[in-house]
């Protein structure tokens, strides 16, 4: 088991995952619920008035959004791909549709490269092949 100090704290835990401390770790996931439940009651609040009402920082309301864990009605992040604001996750719509074309187009002409399976199968045993070609 791997010990190491609580970012938070500094005590020492065994550490999982985490970079902080089952205890930490708790008052964090409580801090996140407050805001959570604050949004649920004010969907329309902007982040400087739900960090003012639950007291969590700006900044950490941040990284939650960042995550896609909640969404503010008025956008304070900015798009990875374009800069444009947004108010969860990293990518704008736009940029998230590209991101989706493109895996598409991965997906498919990887799709391409894939032999078709052979329409007659041996009377052996079934053996089922995949080839997968990079
Ligand atoms: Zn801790
Ligand atoms: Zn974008």
């Amino acid at each position: 088991m791997e010990m190491a100090n609580c970012r938070k704290c500094r005590k020492i835990y065994a550490r999982i995952r985490s970079q902080i401390c089952p205890e930490c770790e708790k008052e964090e996931e409580q801090l996140f619920s407050v805001v959570q439940d604050y949004l649920r009651d004010n969907p329309k609040a902007p982040l400087t008035q739900v960090a003012e009402a639950t007291g969590v920082s700006a900044k950490k309301i941040m990284n939650y959004l960042r995550e896609g864990r909640i969404e503010v009605a008025v956008p304070v992040l900015q798009c990875d791909g374009c800069g444009t604001l947004i108010s969860t996750g990293k990518l704008c719509e736009d940029c998230q549709k590209k991101v989706a074309s493109n895996w598409e187009n991965m997906a498919s002409s990887m799709r391409a490269n894939i032999p078709a399976p052979e329409a007659q199968t041996s009377d052996g045993p079934k053996v089922t092949m995949h080839t997968r070609k990079k």
